[in-house]
């Protein structure tokens, strides 16, 4: 008899679920978009119905189509859009807003708050977050606010939940109401430290415990899915953030590895080990997973604007047709010429943390052409995430030895080459891209014990490409120098206040 385990993996613009055999290979796969609501300018909701459902459809219909009996599942992972924050009502399970999503700015004056309050220390020292409008905290303390939900919460008739709580809440029978630990160190609320929620957090943001869901291990089973879904009970065994998910999808399980997600922005996670590294650039501290109560720990940066800047190349500049034009257009260069873009369209995140830049495209001749900026923005993408590799190394005192990658621009051989050149350790890509859903599956084939232990998982994930280092060392260095020059160009370019 085949085993089979099941990742739901509900983000951002869509729900899917992922069937995985024994040997971690996929075995079918479908998908839902949703809807994006947009209130008002930098507002940005949910349907809570439209997230569940979608989600219960993507995971009916993959079973269906599949084929696969339903009694050979041997489990079920969820993975998620992180910091995205839901409130019900605890008897009738009916939401009492519209999930407010991680993007959404609506908080930022509450945020701002805190700082003046004196709390940035704390939030930095307890969560391991910079103070910002993205997690869940303050989302919370508005809906509460808002909605006059005090009273209620505190008499324990309402439950909080990101999109993971939701999601096992609603598919679970016995409706319980959990947590996994990477999903909690995302909140603003949660001691990354001690593994409970912080009272200072709590009493800052008006937030009473009783709303809150018990903090889980990331595998583990935390309830048997619903008889009505599939006709059978089926233990949904593992919750994770999706970046969480990743890391663990590539098995960067020693302290030093580290993965990169290429999508419309990049997510970069390095294992820190068993202790949370702190961050000078202003990286964010995370929980990675926590496995038999013990926390693995990781460094978090992203790049705003990473495949978008080739979006922006095919929408707005129509340069290009298709994203993967990209790496013909690049080769065709024997080198940049000289030319670099920095796509601070939205200002820049660590190491620089300047709001105030903006997009610049540097050292521009009469020869310059196309195929010169296309080659930049790739560069740019490849710059920004070795920007934050070497703020982890610096953190924690180590050398990269090896990058591990995946998301849509990860098909991009011209990219990752020269990711490679840049960072001078190897970039490996493995034969399952689909890293995010990958992770839920293992995380709950290992709670029911379809696998064993870690090694067990790290024999399963495979190569499928590895780039080396080609650039000397002189050239790297050029390169590198001339990328910090342009950043320089380009840092506060707005008139701050104005
Ligand atoms: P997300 O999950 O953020 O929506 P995906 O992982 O689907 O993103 O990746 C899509 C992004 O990757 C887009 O921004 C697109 O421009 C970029 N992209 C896709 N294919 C390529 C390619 N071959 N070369 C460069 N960029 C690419």
């Amino acid at each position: 008899m085949h085993k089979y385990v099941i990742a739901l993996d509900q983000g951002t613009t869509s729900s899917r679920a992922v069937i995985f055999d024994e040997q971690a290979r996929i075995v079918a796969m479908k998908s839902y978009e949703f809807e994006q609501i947009y209130p008002q300018p930098g507002w940005v909701e949910h349907e809570p119905m439209a997230i569940l459902n979608s989600q219960t459809d993507a995971l009916r219909d993959v079973v269906r189509l599949s084929g696969i009996p339903v009694e050979d599942i041997a489990a079920i992972g969820i993975t998620n859009q992180r910091e995205t924050t839901l409130v019900w009502d605890k008897k009738t399970g009916e939401p009492v807003y519209n999930a407010i999503v991680w993007q959404c700015r609506r908080t930022a004056p509450i945020v701002k708050r805190l700082c003046e309050d004196g709390l940035e220390g704390h939030i930095r020292e307890t969560t391991g977050l910079i103070p910002d409008a993205y997690f869940s905290g303050s989302k919370l303390s508005w809906l509460l606010d808002k909605l006059d939900l005090h009273e209620r919460a505190k008499n324990g008739e309402l439950c909080f939940g990101t999109v993971d709580t939701f999601l096992a809440w609603n598919l679970c029978e016995g409706r319980p109401h959990v947590t996994d630990a990477t999903n909690a160190s995302r909140t603003m609320l949660f001691n990354i430290h001690t593994n409970d929620w912080d009272d200072t957090m709590l009493e800052a943001l008006n937030i009473p415990r009783e709303i809150l869901p018990k903090v889980v291990d990331t595998s583990g089973i935390v309830g048997v899915l619903d008889v009505e879904i599939l006709g059978r009970e089926i233990p949904v065994a593992a919750l994770v953030g999706d970046q969480h998910s990743a890391l663990f999808g590539q098995c960067s399980f020693e302290p030093g590895m580290m993965k990169n997600t290429y999508g419309t922005g990049c997510f970069l996670l390095m294992n820190t080990g068993d202790k949370p590294a702190s961050s000078k650039s202003g990286l964010l501290t995370t929980v990675a997973w926590r496995l038999n109560g013990k926390c693995t720990y990781a460094l978090e940066g992203s790049v705003f604007i990473g495949g978008a800047a080739i979006q922006w190349l095919r929408d707005e500049m129509k340069i290009i047709e298709r994203a993967s034009e990209t790496e013909t257009i690049a080769r065709s260069l024997k080198d940049n010429g000289g030319v670099y873009l920095v796509p601070a369209f939205t200002g820049l995140g660590a190491p620089y943390w300047d709001m105030y830049s903006r997009g610049t495209i540097v050292g521009l001749t009469r020869g310059t052409g196309r195929a010169h900026i296309v080659r930049a923005a790739l560069e740019s993408i490849a710059f920004q995430s070795a920007d934050l590799v070497f703020s982890m190394s610096a953190d924690c005192g180590c050398r990269p030895v090896e990058l591990r990658v995946d998301g849509g621009a990860s098909a991009n051989q011209f990219l990752l080459q020269f990711q490679s050149d840049i960072l001078g350790c190897d970039v490996v890509r493995p034969t399952i891209i689909e890293t995010t859903a990958l992770g839920a599956a293992l995380l709950a084939g290992l709670a029911v014990g379809l696998w064993k232990d870690l090694d067990e998982i790290k024999g399963l994930w495979q190569k499928d490409l590895t780039l080396q280092p080609k650039m000397g060392e002189e050239q790297r260095k050029k390169e590198i120098m001339g990328w910090h020059k342009a950043v320089s160009r380009s840092l506060k370019w707005l008139e701050e206040d104005n």
